[in-house]
């Protein structure tokens, strides 16, 4: 039984305060709120304080197994995969409107869990979210088959009819991570639910809280019971569901380490694995970019979220004559950049999500001064009561060469390396020197040459004149080892979809 420290002073919502004020949060097993199997619950913090925010329900194997059990349930015997889609379409817009009526609560509550500020947390998280559903809905009753002209050489005169049939996956597990709570929920759930499957979704430790009232509202929609599990807890839960038999596919986004256990563990079924591992993406700069355009550009893309994001523009490499201004200008703005908790509406930038990631990033930072490279740092880190929040100072990197671990590493904090060039042949094999693949960013006004980068980038997703523009509607996932599979768009649906062949004899 964990208590919390103080309720956190800031003008909470009624139902936020009520949530995190009430007893420890449950787990959600076959549409019931219930306690973890060994009874056990840990400290859920707030990062701008360290504060105890509330305590939630810690899973493990044994309520894994129960949920597994519950969603075998709800697959199997229906009605979920065979409900009537417009029904089911009908109960997933039902659900996002019902999110879109507690967008405030989610903010708020995303706010606190994670440390990003209030205000993007509304307007980018929770409507995103919100569009995520409402995307997927729509899907719920075009999932079409197709109709196939057959003629088998060894049945002359023969006539069939061949036609495929789209049916989901089975159960699914989603193991998702702490930069994008609730909207890496939605992007989970969204094509999954729409297909006709069955989850158990187990959010990171740092921030279970936004996929427990997302859990909440799933019932006030009316999905049945068993269609939408939450397990919080740690790793071990997440090892579970990743290696449980009775799971059909498993969805993972997160660290390329964890990844590599998530492929391992399925080998014992041969599940079907769709992974997002993050990366190191480049943010290209041309000498005859808008300097000031592409100064805000590439401070967006790194300082957006903290550099918490899997696509974050944390190698940028601008073209020779530029370089001095682009960079100077990325470095003031780090410097005005105002650190606060995210509930503060002042604030630009939160906290970082916990300690360890603190204590991560704060030594990269030392990595970096170590193996030569010069620090620009921005804005200080806030002190008296903010002093034992997981602040770290916003920073630009010069003087880097290719083979530093602040240049080779995936940091996710807000942390950039900047790199002149000159080459313009060479620029793409720069850009892809990287382990990764999941972004990369061109700031050019030659469209030609921007589109002839595109084309040689080894990544899922490049942004022209923009960075981290995200939709619905379109696919976002990983070349190299930056996973695979993709999430969104109708490309998402392909995780959750088997293709069955019928053959008829006419
Ligand atoms: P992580 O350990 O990979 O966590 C991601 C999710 O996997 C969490 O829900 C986690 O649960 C779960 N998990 C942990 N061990 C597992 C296992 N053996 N089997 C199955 N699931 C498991 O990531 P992290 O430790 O929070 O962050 C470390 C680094 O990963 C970051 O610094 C960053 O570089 C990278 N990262 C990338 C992304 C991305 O968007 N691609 C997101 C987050 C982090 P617990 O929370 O209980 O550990
Ligand atoms: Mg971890």
């Amino acid at each position: 039984m964990t208590t919390v420290d103080a309720p956190h002073p800031a003008a909470l919502l009624p139902k936020v305060s009520a949530f995190l004020n009430g007893p420890a949060k449950q787990l959600m097993i076959g549409g019931q709120w219930v306690d973890a199997a060994a009874g056990e619950t840990f400290e859920v913090r707030d990062p701008s304080t360290d504060r105890v925010l509330c305590s939630v329900a810690r899973g493990r194997a044994e309520d894994v197994d129960r949920a597994v059990a519950a969603a075998r349930k709800a697959f199997d015997d229906g009605p979920w995969p065979s409900m009537n889609p417009h029904e089911r379409s009908r109960l997933l817009f039902q659900f996002s409107e019902l999110i879109e009526e507690h967008a405030d609560e989610f903010a708020q509550l995303e706010s606190l869990d994670n440390g990003k500020p209030v205000g993007v947390a509304r307007v980018a998280d929770v409507a995103l979210t919100v569009e995520h559903f409402r995307y997927y809905a729509g899907w719920a009753d075009k999932l079409e088959g197709e109709t196939i002209p057959v003629a088998p050489p060894y049945a002359p005169g023969a006539r069939y009819l061949n036609y495929t049939l789209k049916e989901p996956v089975g159960v699914v597990g989603q193991i998702i991570p702490w930069n994008f709570p609730l909207l890496m929920a939605a992007w989970k759930l969204g094509a999954a639910l729409c297909t006709g499957c069955c989850v158990i979704l187990k959010p990171a430790e740092q921030t279970p809280l936004s996929a427990l009232m997302l859990a909440e509202l799933a019932k006030q929609a009316g999905f049945p019971d068993g269609v939408l599990n939450v397990i919080t807890g740690f790793g071990d839960a997440g090892a579970a569901i990743a290696a449980h038999n009775k799971v059909d596919k498993v969805a993972f986004t997160g660290s390329t380490e964890v990844g590599h256990e998530i492929v391992k563990a399925s080998a014992g079924n041969l599940k079907k694995v769709s992974i997002e591992l993050g990366g190191k993406s480049p943010n290209v700069v041309f000498d005859d970019a808008n300097p000031e355009e592409a100064a805000v550009g590439a401070f967006n893309a790194i300082f957006f979220n903290h550099g918490q994001v899997c696509s974050a523009g944390s190698r940028l490499f601008v073209q020779g004559k530029l370089y001095d201004e682009v960079v100077e200008r990325v470095a003031d703005m780090a410097k005005n950049i105002k650190l606060g908790p995210g509930l503060d509406p002042s604030t630009d930038m939160g906290p970082l999500v916990s300690r360890e990631q603190q204590e991560r990033v704060n030594g990269f930072l030392g990595k970096g001064e170590q193996a030569g490279a010069k620090p620009h740092f921005g804005s200080e880190v806030p002190g008296g009561e903010l002093s034992e929040g997981y602040f770290v100072r916003p920073t630009v990197f010069t003087g880097v060469d290719a083979n530093m671990a602040i240049v080779r590493e995936e940091i996710f904090g807000p942390v950039v390396a900047a790199q002149p060039f000159d080459d313009i042949d060479d620029i793409a094999r720069q850009a892809n020197d990287t382990d990764y693949g999941l972004a990369a960013g061109i700031w050019t006004k030659d469209l030609s040459k921007a589109h002839r980068l595109a084309a040689a980038i080894r990544a899922g997703t490049v942004w022209i004149n923009c960075y981290n523009m995200f939709d619905a509607a379109s696919p976002f996932g990983g070349y190299k080892m930056s996973g695979y599979g993709r999430e969104m768009g109708k490309h998402a649906l392909e995780n959750y979809l088997q293709t069955k062949s019928v053959w008829v004899q006419m």
